[in-house]
């Protein structure tokens, strides 16, 4: 456990501290880290990166992946879980199987996070961008454009707005989760609306991809969590499950992981079906592993609000005349931090305590997925 005077240790106040942090836990458990550079820079002219730490042997079957940070902001959490998984590791709290391995990858869009993004410098969601091979970066949900407007207005302020009354109206005529689905699914068409999902695997993903290609031809199963924020009831994960989402498939990672475990169905839970996700696009790649694949969802504010946040950002960003480095301490981008890394020692513990606990489960999980040889 991580004691409240403590956690401010692991929330770091920005993206090179955060990094940093990394850095030295990963140095703590001797290993040196992948670095995967990326060429553009962030709001400091700093260098921004993927850094991943593999723990484990040289040729695994079996396989951990940690990811987080592919949503930009969401890296702050995400981070503080990582370090602190480093320090258990260290500490010895944290084991695996001899013939496992253990990915843990900081910030898969150091982008998003250095710059206060949830988008990447494309202003594309890297979680829509992950395509499968030979699926092409065309189309948008069937309604997307009844909502274009109401997403994305294309001046920056007006005195009044009235989104709440507008989307309200909205929700009314088209029904709650189909606008959350349309909201959300990903769209292929408008490069300065809310959810692209890009026009090609963008450099991040392309070195992520490459990365994995090296660890990834001795691996029979892999359990991988993707950690994220913005989703559910405060402080509270929900497991979202991408791949195998079959009735008895779900019913047995119920049995493990907890009733919190749902499928991407917008009609059954919180959460929806999304085009191009991370997960979904990598195990396209190596099909004849065995994945297990648990988008990692701790809810924040409401989902209006999470939404009335992305949509003033990313105005801000593509219709002020603010200078770019000045966007970086703008209203909007402290507030989208707000909404997806709340500054709440009670939010927080739970982060801390549910995100170690869903690596123990996932190693558990592994571990009797393929009896010991
Ligand atoms: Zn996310």
């Amino acid at each position: 456990m991580v004691a409240d005077e403590d956690l401010w240790r692991y929330f770091a106040p920005d993206y090179v501290t955060a990094r940093q942090r990394f850095l030295d836990a990963s140095e703590k458990v001797n290993v040196e880290p992948t670095t995967l550079t990326l060429s553009v820079r962030g709001p400091s002219e700093e260098n921004l990166s993927i850094d991943v730490v593999y723990l484990g042997p040289e040729k695994p079957n079996r396989l951990i992946i940690h990811t987080s940070g592919v949503h930009g902001v969401e890296g702050f959490p995400g981070s503080a879980v990582q370090v602190r998984l480093l320090e258990r590791w260290a500490a010895g709290e944290l084991k695996v199987p001899d013939d496992t391995g253990l990915i843990i990858a900081h910030a898969i869009n150091p982008y998003g996070f250095a710059w206060l993004r949830r988008v990447n410098e494309n202003n594309a969601d890297l979680n829509r961008n992950f395509l499968p091979p030979g699926e092409e970066y065309v189309g948008e949900p069937e309604k997307y454009h009844e909502l274009d407007d109401l997403l994305n207005p294309r001046t920056y302020n007006k005195p009044f707005d009235f989104f709440r009354i507008k989307s309200a109206f909205v929700i009314l005529k088209m029904g709650f989760n189909v606008a959350k689905q349309t909201i959300a699914e990903g769209q292929y068409e408008r490069p300065k609306a809310l959810q692209f999902g890009g026009s090609e695997l963008y450099e991040g993903p392309r070195k992520w991809v490459g990365y994995l290609e090296k660890i990834l031809p001795s691996v029979d199963r892999v359990v991988w969590i993707d950690f994220h924020t913005g989703l559910g009831p405060f402080g509270v994960d929900s497991l979202l499950i991408s791949g195998d989402d079959s009735e008895e498939e779900l019913s047995r990672l119920k049995s493990h992981y907890g009733d919190t475990v749902q499928p991407n169905d917008p009609d059954a839970g919180v959460a929806y079906r999304i085009r191009g996700g991370m997960m979904n696009g990598v195990s396209s790649r190596w099909p004849e592993i065995d994945w297990t694949m648990i988008t990692q969802e701790f809810g924040t504010v409401k989902p209006l609000q999470v939404i009335k946040s992305l949509r003033a950002e990313n105005r801000m960003t593509h219709w002020s005349a603010i200078e770019e480095r000045k966007k970086a301490n703008s209203k909007e981008r402290k507030h989208l931090v707000e909404v997806f890394s709340p500054s709440s020692d009670k939010w927080r513990s739970m982060i801390m305590f549910r995100g170690q606990e869903l690596v123990d489960q996932a190693i558990d999980d592994l571990g009797k997925l393929s009896p010991e040889v």
